[in-house]
């Protein structure tokens, strides 16, 4: 274990740092990293991030992005960087499955490793943790890390600011989720007053979507949704050949569940999609409503209480109806 003291004696020396984040990272995995590894090459350390998937084109304009190795096709140049660093930070997500087929190489690195994160449940491999679940977003973690435990917001620079912010942004909905406090938006001031051009960052997320996207969303919103009024839930099932005809690539999907949860009564918003082999499913959900509980419990995920997320290796069919078999269970929640 580390303690503060001796992690800042550390960070007081160049290191050759590896940053690494979640499978198929979203604004707040991506953005929470390139925040920090903007930050910490102002200060002469060798850092890289580290993604153990790819990751979609909407977030491929964030500085330093360029600079970005992705496991699956760099392989021989991270596993170097990971066996031969003396820091790993792991950015939103705490327990090692969540990295794929990177999980043994840092585990069995030397490295110290940093877990900054806001997920239920951490698991133990970390020497040193900046841990919060109340934090809206990892990147609002990062922020607190480097002005507040580092003591160094002058280093909060454009490039820094403007990757917290887009980790900030989604992971809040834009500002929208309850865990969006405040003290979030004293941050977020502060990431604007640093350079992070708001209107701008809203418009290379938002405002960038490939026409296939826009016409598989119609598809999905005409063809797949299904609205089980019973249990004020809906459900988007998206199958393989969907995937085909709409071209999909990685990250087409992502927000979809969201149009499902926007209608009025609905409390459970699922997603569910046939990709790579199997199944994966994304929940969103409204108020108390624990979406995380249905994914570790039945679906070998988990996540926040109203974002969550979880696969199965059994047919989509199978794994709707086990979905709509788990509902009654909640009934009480869901039409309260
Ligand atoms: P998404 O639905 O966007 O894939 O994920 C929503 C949230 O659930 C994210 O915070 C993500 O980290 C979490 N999540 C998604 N899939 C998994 C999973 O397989 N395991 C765990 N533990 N969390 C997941
Ligand atoms: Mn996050």
């Amino acid at each position: 274990m580390l303690d503060t003291g001796a992690l800042i004696d550390l960070l007081s020396q160049p290191q050759k740092i590896v940053i690494t984040t979640h499978h198929k990272p979203d604004g707040d995995a991506l953005g929470s990293s390139l925040g920090l590894y903007n930050y910490l090459i102002q200060l002469g350390h060798h850092a890289r991030v580290i993604a153990p998937s790819d990751y979609p084109d909407f977030l491929t304009w964030m500085p330093g992005n360029e600079e970005v190795l992705v496991f699956p096709e760099t392989k021989e140049e991270a596993l170097a960087l990971i066996e031969n660093a003396s820091l790993i930070f792991c950015l939103d997500f705490n327990s090692l499955d969540r990295i794929n087929d990177m999980a043994g190489p840092v585990r069995e690195s030397a490295a110290k490793k940093i877990m900054i994160d806001h997920h239920l449940d951490p698991a133990d491999f970390d020497d040193y943790r900046h841990w919060n679940i109340n934090a809206c977003a990892t990147a609002q973690l990062v922020y607190d890390f480097i002005a507040n435990v580092l003591g160094h917001k002058v280093y909060i620079n454009k490039d820094v600011a403007t990757s917290l912010y887009t980790g900030i942004m989604t992971d809040s909905a834009s500002f929208r989720l309850p865990n969006t406090t405040s003290d979030v938006h004293r941050v977020v001031a502060d990431l604007i007053d640093a350079g992070a051009v708001n209107w701008r960052i809203h418009e290379l997320v938002y405002n960038s979507a490939s026409e296939n996207r826009i016409r598989l969303l119609g598809h999905c919103l005409s063809n797949c949704l299904e609205v089980l009024h019973e249990f004020n839930t809906a459900v988007i099932v998206l199958r393989k050949q969907d995937l085909a005809a709409f071209d999909v690539k990685t990250g087409d999907t992502e927000g979809i569940v969201n149009y499902a949860l926007s209608i009025t009564s609905i409390r459970l918003a699922a997603f569910i999609v046939e990709r790579d082999g199997q199944v994966k499913m994304s929940l969103r959900s409204k108020g108390e409503f624990p979406a995380n509980e249905i994914c570790k419990l039945y679906f070998n995920g988990g996540g926040h209480r109203n974002a969550a997320g979880g696969q199965s290796t059994d047919g989509i069919d199978q794994v709707v109806e086990q979905f709509k078999s788990v509902l009654p269970k909640y009934k009480k929640l869901l039409i309260q």
